[in-house]
């Protein structure tokens, strides 16, 4: 945290401690200007802390010469005059970049008597933490650096840390990780490497670091440190972690981290999930899901896939010579990755298992019954054509309305015949049906447009035995939910659909029953 008044940082800090951080990082650098205040901050910091006074060439604040900044640490931790009258309480590490080691003669000669190492002559209780930062990419450099750092005799601990472009990015910290024959940090930036920071302990990595919130990291792409470990688990993580995830552009929204987490803590089973972006292009998908497949001491077992990489995620299970369930294949789209015990990968849909589960819950009823029931299905999107197909799998007769009218007879047209009967109709025909289920796979009716629904009256024939179900999650009760309520119909909300995917998802992955706390879905 960055210290800039000893009241607000030992509050701070033991907010921190209050929450299960383990050590303390204080950045000083805006804090220069007052050493004694800092060695009585040092003194009652309730947390063991690293002492870090970052410059502005490496991403810090601190502006002033190597000289002024040797000074200051040295007044802080071995007196004004250096003859060890500074704080009582040392921080357990200090942190100096690569770069001041290698080139700043005042920076050296600090270290030399500061620091815990092997040719001190003084007694010295700080260790000394080697850093080196690039806020851009991986550096071209990376092995040189690391290679530097662990061969620097007064270097306890080697960080590295670069911005991620990629997921791909995360594993080449993994491998510095395995590699170092020091205690180590190993952290890619930005929203791509959060992996980075929640897998470190996966890897051996010595600490991860996090925020206070969310929102008050002192590096980008750092979480809070409740959400390292409530969300990710963090206590619970170790080398035999297996890591799950949701595939997606974008993918910071998704709720599918706080359901596939939470289900895992209940059941115990040794996993963690991450929202992992992925950019729109199908290379970018084959590339880092090749890559991360690939990685064997990874362990990544499954994965939920969103859009835009439904129809990626099918191609690549194809390419890579897995399995492909059949109605996925059919629809063009899956949003399941597995992995079989034999290591080889399975692609799925559990959204359209999901749709027809939500309804037929509703209507108290098996799939089979659905069998000649007739459903008016509004839309031809990605939703509305896995619905279709699972709907027509069951023999009911499906009728499509969409807004574009050709896309709704291509639907149907796909789906026509197979097992059920598939036709589309214009849209100004849609208050005119008689269908026993009504579901609307459009975003009428979603955020931040929730006056709107995708029919303007329901049709005269709807009775108490009618079904209303709107796929859309968010708002959970969307317009057309309340209007198909105040006309008496059953109603079916989008996160039942959405509570069931998530649970066919875990329950393949972790061949373990989803529990109904977590993913309330009532069976
Ligand atoms: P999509 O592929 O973009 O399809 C959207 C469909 O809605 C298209 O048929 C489009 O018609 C139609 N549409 C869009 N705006 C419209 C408007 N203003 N008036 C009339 N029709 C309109 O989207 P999707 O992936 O199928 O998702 C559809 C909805 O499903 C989402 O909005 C979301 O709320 C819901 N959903 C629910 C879950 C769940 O688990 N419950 C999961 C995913 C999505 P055109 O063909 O004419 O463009």
């Amino acid at each position: 945290m960055m210290v800039r008044s000893l009241a607000e940082t030992l509050a701070q800090t033991a907010l921190a401690a209050e929450r299960g951080a383990d050590l303390v990082e204080l950045r000083v650098e805006q804090f220069t200007h007052a050493p004694d205040e800092l060695i009585e901050l040092l003194d009652q910091c309730p947390l063991p802390c690293i002492l870090t006074c970052r410059p502005t060439w490496e991403g810090g604040h601190y502006e002033g010469d190597e000289a002024t900044r040797a000074a200051f640490l040295q007044h802080v931790l071995l007196g004004e005059r250096g003859e060890g009258d500074g704080v009582t309480r040392p921080p357990v590490y200090i942190d100096v970049e690569l770069l001041a080691y290698q080139r700043s003669p005042e920076m050296r000669d600090l270290i030399a008597r500061i620091v815990d190492h092997p040719a001190q002559e003084h007694p010295a209780r700080v260790g000394l933490i080697l850093s080196s930062h690039d806020f851009e990419q991986r550096p071209a450099d990376l092995l040189q650096r690391v290679e530097a750092m662990l061969e620097a005799p007064e270097c306890r601990v080697m960080k590295i840390v670069w911005q991620a472009r990629s997921l791909r990015n995360n594993l080449e910290a993994f491998e510095v990780l395995r590699a170092s024959y020091k205690p180590t940090i190993a952290l890619c930036m930005g929203e791509f490497g959060l992996a980075s920071r929640v897998l470190a302990k996966k890897f051996g990595a010595l600490l991860t670091f996090a925020g206070l919130d969310d929102d008050t990291g002192t590096a980008p792409g750092q979480v809070g440190v409740a959400t390292m470990k409530q969300l990710y688990r963090w206590d619970a993580i170790d080398r035999d972690t297996q890591v799950f995830g949701v595939i997606g552009w974008p993918v910071a929204h998704s709720k599918s981290p706080q359901i596939h987490n939470a289900g895992f803590d209940a059941v115990g089973h040794n996993g963690v999930y991450l929202p992992l972006p992925i950019p729109p292009e199908w290379e970018h998908f084959k590339a880092t899901v090749g890559e991360w497949v690939a990685d064997e001491n990874l362990d990544f077992q499954g994965a939920s896939v969103t859009i835009p990489h439904k129809a990626h995620l099918l191609q690549f299970v194809r390419e890579q010579g897995g399995e492909i369930d059949e109605l996925a294949d059919r629809i063009g789209a899956a949003n399941t990755l597995a992995r079989r015990p034999n290591g080889s990968l399975f692609a799925t849909n559990t959204d359209y298992g999901a749709a027809l589960d939500a309804v037929c819950d509703a209507m108290q009823i098996e799939r089979e019954d659905l069998a000649g029931k007739r459903v008016a299905v509004i839309g031809a999107g990605g939703v509305a054509r896995a619905i279709v197909a699972g709907f027509a799998h069951y023999g009911a007769t499906v009728v499509v309305y969409n807004r574009t009218a050709s896309r709704a007879e291509e639907l149907a047209k796909a789906f026509n015949g197979k097992t059920g009967k598939v036709v589309a109709a214009p849209m100004s025909k849609l208050c005119d049906t008689c269908c026993e289920i009504y579901i609307n796979c459009t975003p009428i009716g979603m955020h931040p447009d929730v006056d709107a629904s995708p029919m303007e009256t329901l049709p005269k024939q709807t009775t108490s035995q009618t079904v209303v179900f709107d796929t859309i999650y968010n708002p959970t009760e969307t317009k057309l939910l309340r209007q198909a309520k105040e006309a008496g119909c059953v109603t079916v909300g989008g996160i039942e659909m959405f509570n069931r995917q998530a649970a066919a998802q875990f329950e393949l992955w972790t061949g373990k029953q989803a529990p109904a706390e977590v993913f309330n879905v009532g069976r």
